[in-house]
């Protein structure tokens, strides 16, 4: 059984580290944080009222003050890492020792009893996965005995009515884990499935990086500072006449693997169309010239059938994507008619 799933996508077939990171992770513990202040509030409320059991009882006080402050650990501590598995239980095995202990110094309506042990197990229902909830029966059992069995104060029946109680509260949780594991199984999968595609509409097929929509977006989300490279093969024609189109689709692979290698993970690459790229060097500034003539370098070095032309812009503030843009395919045309095999920066190439 997998008991790291306090995060709700802890559901799906990825190892457990990856499940813990998810989205969900210490919601769960955030919800029981705010059960038990409410449970601890509502039974600082009632000991007020006069009438009430627990009225006047310092024991009903100090356990309802106990929940309130085990419920603001856990609203403290569902950050944390170590309480996204299966240590969170320990919130639900605590809840029933403080619903036993009210009951033990009578200070529990008898005829409420029960109920809160229905309320535990759904929400180990809702946060911990099928079989759970059925595998608390024997604690829920000793903890709804055992003041009991020590001789508080008990309705008629109460003994037996254990045969009822627990197995309506694993009913209850055991229902909404199996509903919940459903649902979230369907979301995983339509989670995975998204993300496939969102991918495939932004990837160029021949080469593996970004397509020119991945571009258009790369370029609308520009900063001051980011640096922009577009790179063309030279010549490139002359390859696809001279070796055929299979060999320049197969440079043109190699381009995009290599310039997705070179980048940071923080840059991007893009195919605008054709046998021309763009780079996105995110706060690269002039750097980006030194980077974009090590690429060329380095490709030039591999031989082969083509050099690489390139022009090099950086975005300024209050200027448009547009504008950068074609400053570095001026730079790039600069590039091509000063002998190609090289690169250019904008604004210098006059
Ligand atoms: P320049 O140095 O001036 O850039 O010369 P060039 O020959 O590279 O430029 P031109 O624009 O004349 O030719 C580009 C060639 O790129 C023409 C086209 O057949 C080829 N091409 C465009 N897309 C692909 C592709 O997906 N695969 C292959 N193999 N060739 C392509
Ligand atoms: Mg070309
Ligand atoms: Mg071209």
């Amino acid at each position: 059984m997998n008991l790291a799933p306090v995060d709700g996508t802890a559901l799906s077939s990825e190892p457990s580290s990856e499940r813990r990171r998810g989205p969900h992770a210490g919601r769960g513990v955030r919800q029981a944080g705010y059960l038990l202040i409410a449970a601890g509030a509502i039974g600082l409320v009632n000991d007020l009222v006069p009438g009430t059991v627990g009225h006047g009882h310092l024991t009903s006080v100090a356990l309802d003050s106990l929940n309130l402050a085990v419920g603001v650990a856990a609203l403290a501590l569902c950050t944390k890492h170590f309480m996204h598995g299966w240590i969170a239980l320990l919130l639900p095995v605590f809840a029933m020792a403080n619903v036993a202990a009210n009951n033990a110094v009578g200070v529990l309506p008898p005829a409420t009893y029960g109920t809160w042990f229905v309320l535990i197990l759904v929400w180990v229902g809702i946060w911990y996965p099928p079989w759970t909830v059925a595998a608390l029966a024997p604690v829920t059992v000793a903890a709804y005995l055992a003041p009991l069995l020590a001789g508080a104060p008990r309705s008629p029946g109460a003994i037996p009515a254990v045969l009822l109680v627990v197995p309506v509260a694993v009913l209850a949780g055991e229902t909404i884990a199996h509903y919940t594991d459903r649902v979230r199984r369907a979301e995983n999968a339509r989670e995975r499935l998204l993300g496939d595609l969102s991918r495939e509409i932004v990837t160029d097929k021949l080469t593996g990086v970004g397509n020119r929509r991945l571009g258009e977006m790369l370029l609308e989300s520009l900063e001051p500072g980011d640096a922009v490279a577009i790179l063309d093969v030279d010549l490139f024609k002359q390859v696809n006449d001279r070796y055929g189109h299979p060999e320049g689709d197969r440079l043109l692979h190699r381009l995009g693997d290599d310039l997705n290698q070179s980048v940071r993970d923080v840059d991007a690459v893009a195919r605008m169309g054709g046998e021309e790229f763009m780079v996105v060097m995110r706060g690269a500034g002039q750097e980006g010239f030194e980077t974009v003539s090590r690429l060329l370098g380095s490709w030039r070095e591999g031989s082969p059938l083509a050099t690489i032309s390139a022009g090099v812009a950086v975005h300024k503030p209050k200027t448009s994507p547009e504008v950068t843009y074609a400053a570095a395919d001026e730079a790039l045309y600069v590039a091509k008619h000063t002998g190609r095999d090289r690169v250019v920066m904008a604004g210098t190439a006059a």
